[in-house]
């Protein structure tokens, strides 16, 4: 199967039981309260499930590390990658506490995961305040036409698109 110009490993997926799909994203649950009663960031939390087990999961820790970006899907999938020892992780699922923000659900493109299983829902998210949708907006508008600006530096392009050149030429390239 190609997804998004990478061809996926085809490996047999079974549909977890109901109880399990549940046990999962209890566990993901109760990642999301030690996550928020440690106080390491938002109530949010992700496990990574291959074949039936967990091999991964995470937390936020934005507040904790001072990093924006320490979502608990990125968390868990950083977690289940180096687990597996693979970037790739067809085959396997993730269950979050709730839909995940545009940056959690690139990433989960990015790892290869086959399946989100998610249960509260982006008005749930605003509700307490974490307007992900506001991203979910921007990102549906054109590059040029969102609140962040944006500026292309024509007169460094050839230089940049060199070294794009260079990794198509790469003798050892590994595609990704
Ligand atoms: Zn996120």
């Amino acid at each position: 199967m190609t997804v998004i110009g990478y061809e996926k490993p085809e490996l047999q997926r079974v549909e977890p039981a109901l109880a399990d799909k549940e046990r999962f994203m209890r566990k993901a649950i109760e990642l999301a309260y030690t996550g928020m009663n440690g106080g390491f960031g938002g109530p949010f939390g992700a496990v990574v499930v291959k074949a039936g087990e967990i091999v991964g999961g995470g937390h936020n820790r934005v507040l904790h590390d001072n990093d924006p970006t320490a979502h608990a899907e990125v968390t868990a999938i950083r977690e289940a990658s180096r687990a597996l020892a693979n970037w790739d992780l067809s085959g396997s699922d993730i269950y979050v506490n709730g839909v995940p923000c545009p940056m959690c659900m690139a990433a989960i493109y990015w790892s290869r995961i086959d399946k989100l299983y998610y249960a509260c829902l982006p008005e749930d998210a605003e509700a307490i305040g974490f307007d992900d949708e506001a991203f979910y907006r921007q990102l549906a508008k054109p590059l040029h036409g969102r609140e962040l600006p944006a500026e292309q530096l024509t007169t460094v392009y050839d230089e940049a698109r060199a070294c794009y050149q260079a990794w198509l030429a790469k003798a050892d390239r590994t595609p990704y």
